[in-house]
């Protein structure tokens, strides 16, 4: 396996960062999440824009420009000769001294691309589906550490993911300040009501997940109803189907939630249909290595 960083590809034993880069010592960095399918990287444009945003937010200039960073990565699918790959795409606020200031970190940024084969959940659970539980954590305050930000500093959604290990779940709904579902620790959630699909708006606890709007994508164009609208715990409960959506997990049916059966206790026939979708949706597009 080759590691990109900063320009340079390494083994995987000789792919090193400083102790003193602020990504290790503060979280202090933002990342994505891509996946490849058959020699197509999907929605890379995408991946990248969302990147360069959470960079313009936490203040931290990246050295390369959008078209350097869609050539790093594809540089390292090719590399690395993979056909089906997920890419994690790192930039920290690179090396500085023992404090948190930034403007210490006077080398730059650390640019990291990782290409690997990842399997979030086992196969089974795609087609029995998972249950998961809601966990005492609440999702980030957008006034503190806006959700919108895909920072490497992670521990909300760690401490999430830990509760629902405890309570014996595979996921956790986390909450926002208000007490509405904003997403789970690394996935978006949809429910299905009378042959309407729900998600959570972007304010709020929500990241704006780009499997998320795929599906979103899929809906408007296949005409099923969908709405970005605030939801309760009682109506995920209530809901006739729920599924989860991100890179990692793709889309993941979801049949009970905090002990309650949803719909028919197996992923339904809408759900069923959009990962089907979903799959057709990422062989066809992205952009081909
Ligand atoms: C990355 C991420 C998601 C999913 O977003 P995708 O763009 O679909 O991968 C959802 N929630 C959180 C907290 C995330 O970090």
């Amino acid at each position: 396996m080759k590691i990109y960083i900063n320009g340079k590809f390494y083994d995987k034993e000789n792919a090193k960062v400083s102790v003193f880069d602020h990504g290790l010592l503060y979280g202090d960095g933002v990342f994505e999440g891509i996946r490849s399918y058959s020699r197509r990287v999907f929605k890379l444009s995408e991946h990248i824009d969302r990147l360069l945003e959470s960079a313009q937010s936490i203040m931290l200039k990246i050295p390369l420009t959008k078209e350097q960073l869609i050539k790093a990565v594809v540089q390292t699918l090719k590399i690395n000769k993979l056909e089906n790959a997920y890419i994690r795409l790192v930039v920290s606020r690179g090396v500085g001294d023992l404090g948190l200031d930034p403007r210490k970190c006077t080398q730059g940024p650390t640019i990291i691309v990782i290409a690997d084969k990842i399997a979030l959940y086992p196969e089974k659970l795609y087609r029995e589906g998972l249950a998961i539980v809601t966990v005492p954590t609440v999702r980030n305050l957008p006034e503190a550490l806006n959700p919108q930000i895909k920072s490497l500093n992670y521990l909300n959604n760690i401490l999430a993911k830990i509760e629902a290990a405890n309570a014996g779940c595979d996921e956790a709904i986390m909450l926002d300040s208000l007490g509405y579902v904003a997403e789970c620790t690394g996935d978006n959630i949809f429910v299905v009501k009378n042959g309407h699909l729900y998600t959570p708006p972007q304010c709020m606890g929500t990241l704006r997940g780009i499997t998320r709007d795929s599906i979103l994508e899929i809906a408007r164009r296949d005409k099923i109803p969908a709405h970005e609208h605030v939801i309760t715990r009682h109506e995920v409960y209530i809901s006739d189907e729920c599924f989860l959506t991100g890179t990692a997990a793709e889309v993941i049916p979801v049949v009970k939630v905090d002990g309650r059966v949803i719909g028919q206790g197996k992923p339904g026939k809408l759900t069923l249909n959009l990962i089907k979708k979903f799959k057709e949706l990422t062989v066809k597009n992205g952009v081909k290595y």
